[in-house]
């Protein structure tokens, strides 16, 4: 295409990359929807790229809900047509890694919501049952002997005692150290933020000396999840549609993807713009080959 390259696209473009593309992935918050609501034209959209016999998936790094909420949430937002197999999150993923990636024997002590405990658990992976005392401490508390994974995930119920058991969990160096995606922040809509499992991530690589094994965007990993459970994806087939440069865009890079920037979420064009225009050639893979308002944009080229 021509008009590749940060810039965009309108019309007629979108109505060629839209015909030129079969496989389309989409992050879900800021691009399909903000929390409880969905972005104005997105049911539509994705509705009719199904209907036109498209392949659909969405990528997200929450890792806080099981796959089968993701699948009423879609059906309540009039998302009529979104199957469990088409949603791959960063806790399924997590869980897909353990089992298949990792074949984990012993246990994983989870740092997360439920919805990552209920993901491993339907994988078969076992985690350490939490029963804290909450006036105990790291000095009286027992640690079990197996567990052989500490994953970070993102934990509203987060304690001190939580951070400091996963702490002396990996100074044994054949425990493993993963976290579900390292995402920084989340918007929310009063303006206000949420602390994202990055900031957990990093206390925990502070306190451990280590590294954690990201599962979620940027990493290929989703990638290779969608390739394992979809026969045949061609990368040089795939759009990546997502709001976020750091995660979205550097995914679709990593793994070979065409990639677009929404406009209705996180990142804004200007800091793609600057990425482009960087020295260092490590920024280019944060830059979005198409850009669009919203997804809506896609709608007049379902149109006759
Ligand atoms: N993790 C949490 C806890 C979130 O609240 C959000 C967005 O709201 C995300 C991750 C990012 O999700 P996505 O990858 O769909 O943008
Ligand atoms: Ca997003």
């Amino acid at each position: 295409f021509g008009f590749k390259g940060c810039q965009k696209i309108r019309g007629p473009q979108i109505r060629s990359l839209l015909e030129a593309k079969d496989f389309f992935l989409f992050d879900c918050d800021g691009v399909i929807w903000h929390g409880e609501n969905a972005i104005t034209g997105a049911a539509k959209v994705v509705n009719a790229l199904i209907r036109h016999g498209k392949n659909v998936v969405f990528v997200t790094n929450n890792s806080t809900r099981p796959r089968e909420n993701y699948v009423h949430k879609f059906s309540r937002l009039g998302f009529t047509d979104v199957m469990l197999e088409q949603i791959f999150s960063s806790s399924y993923c997590s869980a897909l890694y353990l089992r298949d990636v990792v074949k984990i024997c012993g246990q994983v002590f989870v740092i997360g919501c439920e919805g990552l405990r209920r993901e491993l658990q339907e994988a078969g992976i076992p985690c350490l049952e939490e029963t804290d005392d909450p006036d105990a401490t790291i000095y009286d508390c027992a640690l079990a002997p197996d567990v052989k994974a500490v994953l970070v995930g993102h934990d509203d119920k987060l304690t001190f005692l939580k951070l400091a058991k996963a702490s002396c969990y990996l100074k044994d160096p054949d425990c493993l150290f993963l976290a579900t995606d390292n995402d920084p922040w989340h918007p929310l809509s009063s303006g206000r933020i949420l602390p994202g499992s990055g900031s957990l991530t990093a206390a925990l690589e502070v306190a451990s000396g280590r590294k954690a094994t990201v599962i979620g965007k940027p990493s290929r990993f989703m990638f290779e999840c969608i390739s394992s459970q979809f026969r045949g994806v061609d990368p040089a087939q795939c759009l990546m549609v997502g709001d976020r440069l750091e995660t979205d865009m550097l995914f679709g890079s990593n793994c070979g993807l065409d990639t677009m920037l929404t406009l209705t979420g996180v990142s804004q064009i200007e800091e793609a713009q600057e990425y482009r225009n960087s020295d260092l050639s490590t920024n280019h893979s944060l830059v979005p080959d198409y850009v669009v308002d919203t997804i809506a944009d896609f709608l007049p080229a379902f149109e006759e």
